[in-house]
């Protein structure tokens, strides 16, 4: 199974794809990570999106449609795979039709977390992740279970984005609704776009995903 989760930053895509991970061994494959991997690395990639990604702009569609791939090439072909945060362009998603399409890949579903924007600045402040094993977290809305230690991993390491503050959010919320929502009527032709209501609790949204994919 393949699906693409669609959302505003802080629809909860991550989330969910974490949890998609944790219930079906399926592949989470966020383009933001792969990006924050390569300028932590500064690879050379990640040495022309890390400004990009400070501003909150879109880095461009050939390196993100590169990355997307190179992490399908690595991973087993009967693995499905979740895609969170891309495509984010009409140009993305072009080419993961041919991506998909060149690895015998179908799209199944397209899961669109509706959220509205203005809680989206508070879930995206009071976002924190293990430094360790990446697990997401919200001071308000999910604080691990025993203060300061990882529910999953047990590390007493937290790290929150550059990129999580109110300004680049809003650059963020922009950048969606002009390039990223003008993409689901191509999936809504195929009669396989999906809305999810992601202002829902965390649980009663992962609930109406499972139905979902169950069908
Ligand atoms: P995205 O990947 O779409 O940017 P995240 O999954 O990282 O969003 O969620 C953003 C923040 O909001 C995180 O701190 C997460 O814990 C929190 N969050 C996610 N889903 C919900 C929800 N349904 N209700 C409240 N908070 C949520
Ligand atoms: P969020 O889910 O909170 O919007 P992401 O982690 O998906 O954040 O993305 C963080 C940043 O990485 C984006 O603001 C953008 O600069 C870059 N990025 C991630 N995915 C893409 C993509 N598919 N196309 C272009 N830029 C991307
Ligand atoms: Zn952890």
């Amino acid at each position: 199974m393949n699906i693409i989760l669609l959302g505003p930053p802080g629809a909860g895509k991550g989330t969910q794809a974490q949890r998609l991970v944790e219930r079906h061994g399926m592949r989470q494959l966020s383009t933001g990570d792969m990006l924050r991997a390569a300028v932590k690395a500064a690879t050379p990639v990640g040495l022309q999106a890390k400004a990009v990604m400070e501003r909150g702009e879109l880095v461009s569609d050939e390196i993100v449609s590169a990355l997307i791939g190179e992490e399908l090439d690595a991973m087993g072909s009967d693995t499905g795979a979740i895609f969170d945060g891309y495509p984010r362009t009409e140009a993305q998603a072009g080419s993961l039709d041919a991506i998909l399409d060149e690895r015998g890949r179908t799209l199944d579903h397209v899961i669109e977390l509706a959220v509205d924007e203005d809680a989206l600045v508070e879930r995206i402040t009071g976002r924190f992740t293990c430094a360790n094993c990446g697990k997401g977290y919200h001071d308000t809305f999910e604080q691990p279970k025993v203060a300061g230690e990882c529910d999953k991993c047990g590390s007493t390491e937290f790290k929150r984005r550059p990129d999580d503050n109110e300004e680049t959010v809003r650059t963020r919320m922009a950048e969606y609704r002009a390039k990223t929502a003008p993409i689901l009527p191509i999936y809504e032709a195929r009669g396989i776009v999906s809305r999810v209501d992601g202002m829902a609790d965390m649980d009663e949204v992962t609930a109406a995903i499972e139905r979902l994919i169950s069908t």
